[in-house]
């Protein structure tokens, strides 16, 4: 006689990586970028705040930013055009792109539509002409403030309950601003906004790779601002013919002394610019890193090391032009790679950190374990006291265990 089996509904141990159910799980975000993470109804809000002769003003000087960092990035290309060319494009496509908006009137939408990386958008030039624009309005305290009020506050509706936002400090001094009242605005803004959300945050510091002076003054600002929290230094900028080997004696400097060390790398060019992050640049962590699986050996130190790989789905896919299904997360997350999300800029991209694990979970099939992999791989990954992170970690494996009881981690 055969047995009827009994069947315990109990023991269902699948979840579906719905969008809620990712937004609900605690997550960290270590690569995000303060000027790329503006709330578009803020800049709107500010906007609004001027007077008309305000307005005026503040439309020609970001014209004149757009118009040097377009001709800046045409000059920098493969094959240069000559300054006349390059002047006449940049103007060319500030004609068409931002000389018919209309300050007096500029709604939300046009905001966003101006702030956002869409369709006109071809590769990282393009992409980096977006930050002008968000960057004017990050010079003043107040403005400082309020931005990192607001992103903290986007950040817990993402259900991110830890996040490092980097930013290059020599990039807010425009209207006068002292280093001292730059992270004093962004660490007050930070901070109340935790006593509302509870959301806690750390600094990094981005040094321009391009400008090797830039890259001693950020790290002397990061030694010298520790106190505000800043747990790390960053090198960001282009890759190609900057290679981080022209800042290895500053970034050597930095080892031991209480910064950790992220560099973008892999990003923007091959294996070798990650090996030299590795090597001269003593990174703790890539910020990036998807030409990594263009070198099986460096691949397999990485993975054999347990170095941190910031891996930014969605920002890959604009400036690299690269497909989601074609994307190495799927790799890394194959391999055990310690890897882990984030959104890079948030409003740049229009996008959010549950996203981003959304639509990787779709595009590769994973289930929530994958996905909590990641979660954890990014609180293992962070930039503090080793006691505090394990603490950190504990109690997000705790909640995550909650919120999903039947989830093998
Ligand atoms: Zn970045």
């Amino acid at each position: 006689m055969v047995e009827v089996l009994t069947y315990d509904r109990s023991r269902i141990g699948l979840y579906v990586p719905t969008r809620e159910l990712i937004q609900e799980l605690p997550k960290p975000e270590l690569h995000t970028h303060l000027d790329g993470a503006v709330a578009y109804d803020l800049v709107h809000a500010f906007i609004r705040q001027m007077s008309s002769s305000e307005r005026k003003k503040a439309k020609n000087e970001i014209r004149k930013d757009l118009l040097s960092e377009r001709i800046r990035h045409e000059l920098a290309k493969d094959k240069p055009l000559s300054r006349i060319e390059a002047r006449k494009k940049a103007e060319e496509y500030l004609k068409k792109t931002y000389d018919p908006i209309n300050f007096d009137e500029i709604s939300i939408d046009e905001v966003k539509r101006f702030m956002v990386a869409g369709e006109d958008c071809k590769g990282l030039n393009d992409f980096l002409m977006k930050f002008p624009f968000p960057l004017y309005f990050m010079q003043t305290e107040t403005h400082l403030y309020n931005v990192a009020y607001r992103f903290i506050e986007e950040c817990h509706k993402d259900g991110i309950t830890y996040v490092e936002v980097r930013f290059a400090p020599t990039l807010h001094t425009k209207k006068g601003l002292t280093y001292q009242e730059i992270f004093n605005a962004v660490t007050t803004g930070l901070k109340d906004a935790k006593e509302k959300y509870g959301v806690e945050s750390r600094l990094i510091v981005c040094g321009l790779r391009y400008d090797s002076e830039d890259v001693v003054t950020a790290i002397n600002i990061a030694r010298k601002y520790k106190e505000y929290g800043i747990v790390a230094v960053d090198i960001a900028g282009p890759e190609r013919g900057f290679p981080v080997k022209d800042h290895s004696k500053v970034l050597t400097e930095v080892v031991g002394s209480g910064l950790r060390i992220t560099i973008h790398a892999g990003e923007a060019y091959d294996p070798p610019s990650i090996r030299q992050a590795l090597t001269y640049g003593h990174a703790n962590r890539i910020g990036h890193g998807t030409s990594l699986v263009k070198d099986s050996a460096l691949f397999e130190y990485v993975i054999d090391q347990r170095i941190p790989l910031e891996v930014c789905v969605s920002s890959n896919i604009i400036t690299m032009g690269i497909s989601l299904e074609s994307h190495p997360v799927r790799l890394f997350a194959k391999l055990q790679t310690r890897w882990f999300l984030n959104t890079d800029d948030r409003s740049i991209i229009d996008t959010t950190l549950t996203d981003e694990y959304l639509n990787a979970a779709n595009s590769f099939g994973w289930g929530l374990e994958m996905i909590v992999k990641g979660i954890l791989n990014g609180y293992k990954s962070a930039f503090l006291p080793h006691a505090e992170k394990n603490e950190m970690f504990q109690k997000a494996r705790t909640k995550i265990k909650q919120i999903a009881p039947k989830l093998n981690i």
